[in-house]
This record gives C-alpha cells, sequence and structure tokens, in this order.
C-alpha cells in the first residue's frame, strides 16, 4: 500500500465510498428545462432576520416563476455560534410567511426529499468521502500548524506588508510526506486538513452573477481548511460538496459572499463538477442621516422578523412589500393585476437592485393598508384575534367577551368597493376601536360652532334616531333636522349663503360623531350607532350634552 493511501485510511478509516458512488446515489434531477433548484441555507446562529427572509423569498420566487425546486439546508456546523431555538425560529417564520419549502430540513428527526440529509451535522460522511478523495489526488492535505505558528505567520506577512494567509512558501505543511503527515497523526497532533489550491494570485477568474453581472477576480491561491479539526467541513467545502449532490442550479445567497467565489469556483473544479450559477444578493438598506447604510441587527429593531409579528403586520403585507423591493416593476403589475396571486408575477433576478433595496417603513405600511383594506371581516377578526392573544392579552379578552360585536366592527366600510385604508397593522386596533369599548372622555367639537347651538343638536337628535335606517335614511332624517336647528340641510346651498345659516348638515353629524366616538373622523357612523345599540347612543349624546 501506498503511503498516500495509508495516510487516507489513517484519516478516513470509515469512509470505503467513491464520489462515484454518490454520484449514483443523488443523481441529477429530472426536471422540465429551465426548471431552477435553489435553495435556503441559514445557520442557526440567531433568530430569523429580514436579510435571511428576503433571500429566502427571492429564492422561493425562483424556484415558483421557473417551476422549479425550493429546499432547506441547516447549515450548522458552527456549534459554538448556534442558538437554541434559531433553527425552529428560522423554519416558522418561513412557514409564517409561506415560504413553502419543496424539500428539506424541518425539525429534528423530519426532512423531505431525496436529496438529504438536509442538515449539515448530519452529513459528515458524505463530506469524508470528498476528502479522502482530494487528499488521494494531492488536492488536499493535513496540516498541523498551530494557532501560534499561524499567528507568527500572519504577523510577519504584515511586517513585510505581504498578502496575508495560507499560501505558496507560507503553506509550510504542504511540503510534509504522507509518511511524515502519518508520524505526526500517530503522535496525536492534531490536524485540519486543508485544499492544495492549484490557483495562481497573478491569474484572474470571472464569473457571470445574474445579479451584479460579469465579476472579475483574482484566482484563489490559498490552501483554504476544508475540514477542521474536528472533521466538521468549513462553510467553502460544504457549500461546494452540498450544492453539488442536491444538485442546486442556483446558488442564491447575500453578497457578503461574493469575495468567496474565486475560492467556490476552484473547489468545483477540484472536485471535478459543474459549478452552480451564482446570484448575489445585495443587502437591505436603510436611509439614516441623509446617507444609506445596511439594516442592521444591532440597531433597527424592523432587521428582526419578529417585529412584524409583533406590530402586527400581516405575513400577506410583508410578503407584498419585499416583493416591491426585490423587482421595482412589482407596484406597478400589482396595481394592474389587484385580484392575481403573488405568484403570477414574473419574478425575474434580473431585475434586483445591484446597490441594495431601501428599505423604508412608511412605504410597508402604505402597502399593508391596501391588504387589510381587501379582507374581509371575518379574516380581520382572525387576524385580531391572533395577533392580540399574544401581544395584547386585554383586549384580546374584550374582543372574546363579545364576539359578534367585535365582528361587527371590522365589518364597518368593509367589502364595499372603496373600503377604508386606515390601519396598516394590528397593533393601530386597539386604539383605533377604543371607542367603541369606551365612552369618550374629551370631546373636540367644530371650533365654529357655538356651544348653545351643539347643544341643541344634542337635544333634538335622540327623538329622531332611528337605529333601523340604513345609511341614506339615516342622513336624511339628519338633514330634515336642519332647518329647525337654522343649519342648512344641503352643503351647496349653504356656501352659496353661509351668513344665513348656523352651519349646514354636516357639521351636525360631525357634532354627533363627537358625541357618539369622541373623535371627529371615524369610518361610517350610522354603522357605528347601529353597532353601538340605541341605549348606549341615548346615553353617550347625554353625557356629551352634560360635558358642554
Ligand atoms: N449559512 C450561510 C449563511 O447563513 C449560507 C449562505 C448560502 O446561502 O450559501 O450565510
Amino acid at each position: 500500500m501506498s503511503a498516500l493511501q495509508e495516510l487516507a485510511d489513517l484519516l478516513f478509516p470509515n469512509v470505503t465510498e467513491t464520489p462515484d458512488d454518490l454520484e449514483q446515489r443523488y443523481p441529477a434531477r429530472q426536471l422540465p428545462e429551465g426548471a431552477r433548484v435553489v435553495r435556503i441555507a441559514p445557520s442557526p446562529t440567531g433568530y430569523l432576520h429580514l436579510g435571511v427572509l428576503f433571500t429566502a423569498t427571492v429564492n422561493f420566487l425562483t424556484a415558483q416563476a421557473s417551476k422549479g425546486v425550493f429546499f432547506f439546508r441547516l447549515e450548522d456546523t458552527d456549534k459554538k455560534r448556534e442558538v437554541d431555538g434559531g433553527a425552529a425560529d428560522i423554519l416558522a417564520g418561513l412557514r409564517q410567511y409561506g415560504l413553502v419549502i419543496d424539500e428539506g430540513y424541518e425539525a429534528p428527526g423530519k426532512e423531505t426529499g431525496s436529496y438529504g440529509p438536509y442538515r449539515q451535522s448530519d452529513r459528515a460522511p458524505l463530506y469524508h468521502v470528498y476528502a479522502k478523495s482530494l487528499l488521494l489526488q494531492g488536492l488536499a492535505y493535513p496540516c498541523f500548524c498551530t494557532a501560534e505558528e499561524l499567528d507568527a505567520v500572519r504577523t510577519g506577512q504584515e511586517v513585510k506588508k505581504q498578502r496575508t494567509g495560507y499560501y505558496g512558501e507560507y503553506a509550510s505543511c504542504r511540503a510534509l510526506t504522507p509518511e511524515q503527515a502519518i508520524e505526526k497523526i500517530k503522535a496525536g497532533q492534531p490536524y485540519v486538513l486543508r485544499l492544495r489550491s492549484p490557483g495562481d494570485e497573478s491569474r484572474r477568474v470571472k464569473f457571470d452573477d445574474v445579479i451584479k453581472g460579469t465579476i472579475e477576480m483574482p484566482e484563489n491561491d490559498q490552501d483554504i481548511v476544508l475540514l477542521k479539526s474536528d472533521g466538521i467541513p468549513t462553510y467553502h467545502f460544504a457549500h461546494a460538496v452540498d450544492d453539488h449532490l442536491m444538485r442546486t442550479t442556483h446558488v442564491i445567497r447575500g453578497d457578503e459572499w461574493i469575495a468567496s467565489v474565486p475560492i467556490h469556483l476552484q473547489l468545483f473544479r477540484v472536485l471535478g463538477v459543474k459549478p452552480p450559477k451564482y446570484a448575489h444578493v445585495s443587502p437591505i438598506m436603510k436611509e439614516d442621516n441623509g446617507g444609506k447604510r445596511k439594516l442592521s441587527k444591532r440597531k433597527d429593531p424592523e432587521a428582526a422578523v419578529h417585529f412584524y409579528a409583533e406590530q402586527g403586520y400581516p405575513a400577506d403585507s410583508v410578503q407584498e412589500y419585499l416583493l416591491t423591493i426585490a423587482n421595482s416593476d412589482y407596484e406597478e403589475w400589482r396595481r394592474c393585476n389587484a385580484d392575481k396571486p403573488r405568484s403570477a408575477f414574473p419574478f425575474n433576478l434580473k431585475k434586483m437592485s445591484v446597490s441594495g433595496a431601501l428599505f423604508d417603513l412608511n412605504k410597508l405600511n402604505d402597502v399593508s393598508k391596501n391588504v387589510i383594506a381587501g379582507m374581509d371581516a371575518d379574516t380581520v377578526l382572525e387576524a385580531v384575534l391572533a395577533w392580540a392573544k399574544e401581544q395584547n392579552p386585554a383586549f384580546y379578552e374584550q374582543l372574546t367577551a363579545d364576539l359578534a360585536f367585535a365582528r361587527g366592527i371590522f365589518a364597518i366600510d368593509r367589502g364595499g368597493p372603496k373600503p377604508r385604508k386606515d390601519l396598516s397593522r394590528w397593533s393601530e386596533v386597539p386604539e383605533y376601536t377604543a371607542y367603541f369599548f369606551n365612552r369618550p372622555t374629551e370631546y373636540p367639537w367644530p371650533e365654529q360652532l357655538a356651544t348653545e347651538d351643539i347643544r341643541a343638536i344634542l337635544e333634538a337628535y335622540p327623538a329622531v334616531y332611528d337605529p333601523a335606517q340604513d345609511k341614506q335614511a339615516w342622513f336624511d332624517t339628519i338633514k330634515a333636522l336642519c332647518p329647525s336647528l337654522g343649519f342648512c340641510p344641503e352643503i351647496k346651498e349653504y356656501k352659496k349663503d353661509p351668513g344665513s345659516y348656523k352651519g349646514h348638515a354636516g357639521d351636525v353629524s360631525t357634532v354627533i360623531r363627537v358625541a357618539v366616538t369622541g373623535r371627529r373622523n371615524t369610518p361610517d357612523l350610522c354603522g357605528i350607532m347601529a353597532l353601538l345599540g340605541n341605549d348606549e347612543i341615548a346615553a353617550r349624546l347625554a353625557a356629551a350634552a352634560k360635558a358642554l
């Protein structure tokens, strides 16, 4: 047996398979022409943040638009940075935002699809097959340098103003013979497995990024670590092995990885497999002090996806908004296709911003107002209850005490051709609906009216109010009351000769609105009054008159 074979067997005693065996086990996918196989591959190092949700959305849309596959891979190789419950939070978030996966990791012990396992910590045997094969081809070698030795090399490079890293003459373990390596291993020296990079810094690699266009960079010549001392792969190596075996066609990921593409292309080359296409998504930006900066997990509460649930933004609103920042022609498409599902939109990676889309909460609010305006009363009730149960238990109790009443509130001004667009998120609902549950304590009366005239309206109105009347009849009743109070029933008439009246029918209804709700602006007052009921209306009008 050759010394190299002996070294390979010493390093990987359990590996009996070859890359060819894995090719058989994970054959090319049978998909229609043009179908893209994409994935979201988060590390469970924190809770779901907007950047990951955005990238996942872009992947999901790409799969959907090409009738391809969207899968989930858990990249949990960095156990030190792993956060308890991180994976579950990310998965729950993706589900909540409708990003349904076709295959992948779903929970401990649960995954779907035939290209797994989809959790990197379950894939060690696969990485080792490739690692052993690279070693046997002379394309990888064990490195025994200690952290101190590597630091000393780096310092030396810095002093000499040279490129730092483990390459060329600095890659000292390159020179070890298999026999020397075997000896060190047998002596119990810890080691990592490094790539023997075939690259040359003076040569350039060129690739076409689907979003960013053609990019050229120096070739990689660093002998990067493939397997850490515990046998766990680095991101680079795992990416190449996984995305090859899972037959990913497009790697759509954050652009912090763009600088690593020369390493990745080289890895695919030494593995002897075709690289995927790359599409690097620019980070979501935020306006700050007149400038633009990346949305920050530390500084911006809206960077955490939990923020949207806490605020009560419907998942649909967030998805609609993410689409407007993903493809700038989405808004126009939505205007022309109000009733179509998002999946009908011709999403295209090529239309994504190269410099980074700007995140704007006001814009999200506008988008969300439209989304909420399109919901019917039952949908709103259900969503508000679900939000309140988690975020505002007192309000939840208030609503559930009388569900028919609660439904009545959300039915007002809803379902017609021109629904009101005044709610952007469920956290606005308690304040928005407060007067249904509490009598007003303040009365912002119209300034132009005299107290005596307000009093006269409040005293005359109870006798004519009929809760059975519809909107039209209700307003006709107010108009009919006007002459006896010195008000003009018609605004047009009033405008011709304002001096002859105390005000017009609109002013009378405002007085009633203020008395009943404590506000000058509300949805349909006739509906509000019908829901509150005759006794409550009588009591509120009397209380308002008394407070004058
Ligand atoms: N685990 C990597 C990250 O979370 C995935 C990058 C990729 O999509 O390849 O940044």
